[in-house]
């Protein structure tokens, strides 16, 4: 604000402009590479991020190249102590072509059917989602590839409420920190997130989702590696000797639950996903995946494998099954179920904001699993895109300003309900 009590709005134009200019750059993550980041196009976005927040008046800004982060705050400006809360975007794109991104503004958006280009059409039938943003400024790609509103239109709307905030001193907040990070499309970007840069109590990312979601259960993921040794006779010869390690491995299958599948398997609900199953009689190997919502569930079926595993080594002789099983991520749901706040908090601001509350379970892994691991817990909110990691991916100058206002609306609502936070219990 540049002198006298006068608010400034919300500037929707700047919105629309980073999110452009941000979309045109190649952030693409490569799950086959050592570096940190895994591409050099996220370091320089990242860097521009983190001249774009001095600009805006953040102070703390810094970028460590050992977890390629870029964090900053925007400093409390209220007598009213309160615990400092964060949120973070992540600046890579999918695995789809990211190369010569050409984002496409649609003023106005009709309704109908629009020809991206490369022969390439966004059908209002086939894509029903579109209805809701007709009258709005539309941005697309161009048909060959993605936009990347996974997740720049998170840093998008993120900017917009620094700059908001930046201009209105009279809106009053406490401590709040932003994170931009790499490499969250091949799960690997916060798993290196050093969070004592990060000193908030709990933080939001701002990663795909509609207006009024909040995801704060994720599955918890395991990983399985089950290898099988038999040995090999002559057939003619084999009686009371041959034992088969591809039958074995089919048994082991038959062991598994069966209707305990991805097929079968929506909602809060999870699965075991046999991935290969790989054998002759000398040798076999079967590797498989565990997701589920539901923490004892998830250990119980981490056991049921192990058990099977150890069932068969007893019929059949010690080692001749090898089982190897890791974590690959925990839902921070149960975190979150023990600071109720985190939610609720949401809740409140969502409902100043007119938004109806939606909370969905997030069948896959987020940044938020592995920063709640790391102790800050991190739901989901959303960041306003649509059609995410491919071709028909879009977005709305619309709903990135909405997801500026609502940011603020957590941090005000926030200020005024620290000291004495809602803590009523969750409901799925
Ligand atoms: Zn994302």
């Amino acid at each position: 604000m540049k002198g006298g009590n006068k608010m400034s709005d919300y500037d929707a134009k700047y919105i629309e402009e980073k999110f452009i200019q941000y979309a045109k750059m190649n952030t693409r993550s490569n799950e086959n590479s050592k570096a940190v980041p895994t591409t050099p196009g996220q370091v320089v976005l990242l860097k521009e991020l983190a001249n774009e927040i001095k600009k805006l008046g953040l102070t703390d800004v810094s970028y460590s190249d050992k977890d390629a982060y870029v964090v900053g705050k925007i400093p409390a400006n209220s007598d009213k102590k309160v615990a400092a809360i964060g949120f973070v975007a992540h600046v890579d794109t999918a695995d789809f072509n990211a190369e010569n991104i050409q984002p496409q503004i649609h003023e106005n958006y009709d309704g109908k059917d629009i020809d991206l280009g490369h022969v390439v059409t966004l059908s209002a039938k086939e894509f029903p989602s579109l209805k809701k943003v007709i009258g709005q400024t539309l941005i697309t790609a161009s048909g060959d590839t993605l936009l990347g509103a996974d997740d720049k239109a998170g840093i998008a709307g993120l900017l917009g409420m620094a700059k908001y905030l930046h201009e209105n001193p009279a809106v009053k907040h406490g401590d709040i920190w932003l994170a931009f990070g790499p490499d969250e499309e091949i799960g690997m970007g916060a798993a290196r997130f050093d969070v004592s840069r990060f000193p908030v109590e709990f933080a939001y990312t701002l990663d795909n989702g509609n207006p009024g979601d909040i995801a704060y259960e994720t599955f918890n993921a395991a990983a399985a590696k089950i290898t099988f040794r038999g040995t090999v006779v002559h057939p003619g010869e084999a009686y009371g000797l041959m034992v088969n390690a591809a039958l074995m491995a089919n048994e082991f299958i038959d062991g598994l639950p069966q209707d305990f599948v991805p097929e079968k398997s929506k909602d809060y609900q999870g699965y075991i996903l046999v991935l290969n199953n790989n054998g002759n009689v000398d040798h076999a190997e079967i590797n498989l995946i565990i997701r589920d919502f539901d923490t004892d569930h998830y250990l119980k079926m981490k056991k049921l494998v192990k058990d099977l595993a150890e069932k068969l080594n007893e019929k059949y002789g010690a080692n001749r099954v090898n089982l190897e099983m890791h974590d690959q991520y925990r839902s921070p749901g149960d975190l979150i179920k023990n600071n109720p706040y985190v939610v609720n908090l949401v809740h409140h601001a969502y409902a100043k904001m007119g938004l109806p509350v939606h909370h969905i379970p997030f069948r896959g892994g987020t940044d938020g699993d592995f920063i709640s691991e790391k102790g800050i817990p991190t739901p989901n909110l959303f960041n306003g895109g649509a059609n995410f990691h491919g071709r028909y991916e879009y977005v709305t100058v619309e709903n990135m300003l909405l997801l500026a206002k609502t940011l603020t609306a957590i941090a005000t609502t926030h200020l005024e309900m620290d000291g004495n936070r809602d803590e009523t219990p969750l409901k799925r």
